[in-house]
């Protein structure tokens, strides 16, 4: 080999110095996508990145996409294209659901220089160096059936919670959804280095740490481990006060779980996010749900009666193909009738390659949206019910910021409910007692709280 050839091959495998560069990340759609966008942060910044302050202009934006709506995939077009309008020397990195579900239409927007999918997102940094050499744009995503890897991750997240990724992937195919497209099969992380992560947020300050995944309740059928187990080590964890689940599939939400949340969890807090997408037994068996009505109320009746305090969210889908006039009544009816804190409301959106396209009954648009505002009131409805039932308690608050422009702070409960109180030095991020004292009328969903320690 001459000299030169050395130099050359020395500089290729040389670890490329990016310090200083600035870089701003941009993320939509679930919590997953947001740990993952903190690992990537995480992993840039070991390699020199940091985080561009918001009056400064990034070298580099990085845009974690979701694909879960048609909305969603508009939401992403027009952020990349206001990116590169206004950042037009910087380089624009696309990935997430969207990237991987549709490479080409992402590498078609002008201005964007890499595109990487699912399964590429968190090897970001071998793909920046292949930029810094070649300046060639870059497109690269595996087929869903080929992603089988998992990293888990523990990151803080925007406030004061972190999230710690224990599951990717599904295997459900409900009829609906492209996540199985998206993110691959189901598959798991490994219980001792979960709980190995959780002990290093706990040594970096966390108090709050939310499981997320994908379809997280199927945590361990692909090797041979338990949810339930992995909880009960989670629980023990000394320095994390709180746990939460991000989302969790009715049929895996076993009675043993709520048993064990109930009476002797220390840290699992009583908050349940609880997909139910519709109230009629027909449309669930079109959509390839794995559970009937009578299954999910059988299911919360057991969370109210054993943690009659518990906040249960609920994921609801308005104007679903299949959703007549007579089944949306009987769903309205039933949604209704259950003993819930908030539903989390959703038009019905056409994904390109799911079977739902293949049903009849469609729900024109403008109806789909009339059935979202009903189920909105109903929400309202329910969360006011819930927030006045809860004034009087004395409940401990985690306190995530001061409220800008005010002498007063906010932060959320145990049971998750958003409280508002004067400002205290040196309170975010620790855990204090409230007592509630009413509804707060200037902001939505919150209750106030007047110090109780
Ligand atoms: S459980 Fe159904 S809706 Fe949820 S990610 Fe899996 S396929 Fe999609």
């Amino acid at each position: 080999m001459s000299s030169i050839e050395g130099v050359f091959l020395m500089f290729c495998n040389m670890t490329p110095d990016y310090s200083g560069r600035k870089i701003a990340y941009f993320t939509l759609g679930c919590k997953l996508n947001f740990a993952e966008t903190s690992t990537i942060g995480r992993m840039l910044s070991e390699r020199g990145y940091r985080r561009a302050e918001p009056f400064e202009t990034p070298d580099m934006c990085v845009v974690n996409t979701c694909s879960v709506t048609e909305t969603a995939d508009k939401k992403g077009r027009s952020l990349i294209r206001r990116l590169v309008n206004k950042w037009p020397e910087a380089t624009i990195v696309v990935t997430g659901c969207y990237a991987q579900l549709k490479p080409e239409e992402v590498s078609g927007i002008e201005g964007v220089d890499i595109v990487l999918g699912s399964n590429e997102k968190l090897r970001l940094t071998e793909y920046l160096d292949r930029w810094e050499r070649t300046h060639t744009p870059i497109m690269d995503t595996t087929p869903s059936l080929d992603i089988k890897s998992f990293r888990p991750s523990c990151e803080r997240g925007d406030r004061t919670r972190w999230w710690l990724k224990v599951q990717d992937g599904c295997d459900y195919f409900c009829t609906y959804c492209t996540i199985p497209f998206a993110r691959g099969r189901s598959r798991s992380g490994n219980t001792d280095e979960l709980v190995a992560q959780a002990l290093h947020a706990a040594g970096a300050g966390a108090k709050e740490i939310v499981l997320t995944g994908v379809n997280i309740g199927e945590f361990g059928r692909d090797n041979g481990q338990d949810f339930l187990t992995l909880l009960k080590r989670l629980d023990e964890v000394e320095g994390i006060e709180r746990y939460r689940i991000s989302s969790i599939e009715p049929n895996l939400l076993t009675e043993e779980i709520l048993r064990w949340m109930a009476s002797e969890s220390r840290a699992f807090k009583h908050h349940f996010h609880i997909p139910l997408q519709s109230g009629s037994d027909r449309v669930l068996r079109l959509m390839n749900r794995r559970y009937d009505t009578s299954l999910f109320r059988e299911r919360v009746e057991c969370i109210r009666e054993l943690m009659p305090d518990a906040f249960i969210g609920v994921d609801v889908i308005a104007g679903a193909r299949g959703e007549t006039q007579s089944e949306w009544e009987r769903s309205v009816e039933y949604i209704d009738s259950l003993d819930v804190t908030r539903l989390h409301v959703f038009p019905y959106s056409e994904r390109p390659g799911t079977k739902a396209l293949l049903l009849g009954d469609v729900v024109e648009n403008g109806e789909r949206h009339r059935r979202v505002g009903i189920l909105s009131e109903i929400s309202e409805r329910k969360m006011r019910d819930f927030m006045v039932s809860a004034v009087g308690q004395r409940r401990d608050v985690l306190w995530e910021h001061k409220i800008s422009g005010s002498n007063e702070m906010s932060g959320l409960t145990d049971n998750y409910l958003r409280v508002s109180a004067p400002y205290l030095e040196g309170a975010v991020n620790t855990i204090t007692p409230v007592l509630i004292t009413g509804l707060d009328n200037r902001r939505p969903e919150t209750v106030t709280g007047e110090h109780a320690g």
